[in-house]
């Protein structure tokens, strides 16, 4: 009877010690991501908490955003291995608005390494608006970054092609992959920042002045207010967050989008610079680079687990969403999103 007992015990022994030997290589990262009813429950317990706050407002320096519905509220969460959560309003389109700034960046690294975007527009925080004239002339258009309108402005001036169409098309077909879908452009609100966007074209043409933008910096500023335009709904921009936290590669439809090597950099960016000048804070409470838009969104990333968006269009004085920022906040700590939170060996 013994001698039965005993392989039993060492077999049992050896798959504990294996065990343990994996937790211990993982402990090494972070835990894993809690289970799928777990993340069910941290959707519904952010959306039913702040369904109610009345915090905010939308943005109306472009005309067209404060006619937009306040109350839409969407949230949607992707993991690495393309399992989506929603709660709320998934239909809604609102503008990418800023967020785009993200996906220019990487196209720009894609098309011409990873140094081209510190050595031209730099990778640092301004400590000002995200569209400060000021942050410009301070070091004449250099120590700034590409989530800040002169940055991204110019990020999109160093995409590739040969006319402004080519430009374009390469543009929102790049934003499409990252969604997984077709995306359009939402015309009315092209239309009312085009007519309201000298600021941004004073912008363009002092980032040309220092020599940032080559050529032609209003079609670069035009580009931009197209892209900045294009309509997505939560579950677009969780997925499009969701690929830069799977190295690169959409988890949804398997396409690689970025080099699995140039998304250290992107992250970065975002983490410095992608809630404008109140990152600091962001980071802080959530560890997570994030980026917001004027349109109501933000996504977040927690690297090799998961990427969030919520949409919501009211927004705080720095502009970014007010109920954005709690659900995000709460469903990544409640899920051991933050890539600072280690277990200890
Ligand atoms: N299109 C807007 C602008 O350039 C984007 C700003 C934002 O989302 N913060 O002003």
């Amino acid at each position: 009877m013994n001698t039965l007992k005993t392989p039993v015990k060492r077999a049992t022994g050896f798959i504990a010690a294996s065990l343990l030997l994996f937790a211990g290589m993982a402990g090494l990262a972070q835990a894993a991501l809690p289970d799928g009813a777990a993340i069910e429950a941290a959707l519904k317990k952010a959306f039913t908490d702040y369904r109610k706050l009345e915090e905010g407002a939308n943005a109306d320096y472009i005309p067209a955003l404060a006619e937009v519905d306040p109350n839409v509220y969407g949230i949607a969460l992707v993991t690495t291995d393309g399992k989506v959560y929603t709660v709320g309003d998934l239909k809604t389109e609102v503008s990418i608005q800023s967020i785009s700034k993200v996906f220019t960046m990487a196209k720009v690294i894609e098309e011409s390494g990873p140094r081209s975007i510190p050595e031209n527009m730099g990778v640092d925080a301004t400590g000002q608006v995200f569209n400060s004239i000021v942050a410009v002339e301070q070091y004449k258009g250099r120590e700034m970054n590409a989530m800040v309108n002169p940055g991204a402005i110019t990020a999109t001036s160093m995409v590739k092609g040969d006319s402004y169409d080519a430009i374009w098309n390469s543009i929102l077909d790049y934003y499409s992959d990252f969604a997984g879908r077709k995306l359009t452009v939402q015309e009315d609100i092209y239309k009312s920042e085009a007519a309201t966007n000298q600021r941004n074209q004073a912008i363009a043409m002092l980032m040309h002045a220092y020599g940032h933008i080559e050529d032609d910096p209003l079609q670069a500023n035009d580009i931009y207010t197209r892209q900045c335009s294009v309509g997505v709904n939560a579950r677009d921009l969780a997925t499009m967050a969701a690929t830069l936290a799977n190295g690169g590669k959409n988890p949804v439809t398997g396409k690689q989008l970025v080099s699995p090597k140039n998304i250290n950099e992107i992250l970065a960016v975002m983490a410095t610079a992608g809630l404008y000048d109140d990152s600091g804070q962001w980071l802080y409470k959530t560890g997570l680079p994030a980026k917001s838009g004027v349109g109501g969104g933000i996504i977040a990333v927690s690297p090799g687990k998961f990427g969030i968006a919520v949409i919501s269009p009211p927004l705080d004085p720095a502009g970014n969403s007010v109920r954005a920022q709690k659900a995000i906040a709460d469903i990544s700590n409640a899920l051991g999103g933050n890539p600072y939170e280690v277990v200890p060996r």
